[in-house]
């Protein structure tokens, strides 16, 4: 089983929220779920103060599981 997403997501900003040093903004991939269980791919941005991208994260939302987009 292969944790690899499709190349072609569409993503939604969900949310955003500062948190302490930036914004964290959440997306949820409108086109894909989670192959092992169904749930939503979730991809989490964190940014710093001037908004540049500090890392990136992708995970489902059910299972927890850490996917790579
Ligand atoms: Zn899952």
């Amino acid at each position: 089983m292969t944790n690899q997403l499709p190349d072609e997501i569409t993503w939604t900003l969900i949310n955003a929220e500062d948190w302490g040093g930036g914004l964290e903004r959440t997306y949820r991939a409108e086109n894909v779920e989670h192959a092992g269980c169904g749930g939503d791919v979730i991809q989490v941005h964190l940014h710093d103060p001037l908004d540049a991208l500090l890392t990136a994260r992708t995970y489902c939302a059910k299972c927890s599981e850490a996917l790579s987009a």
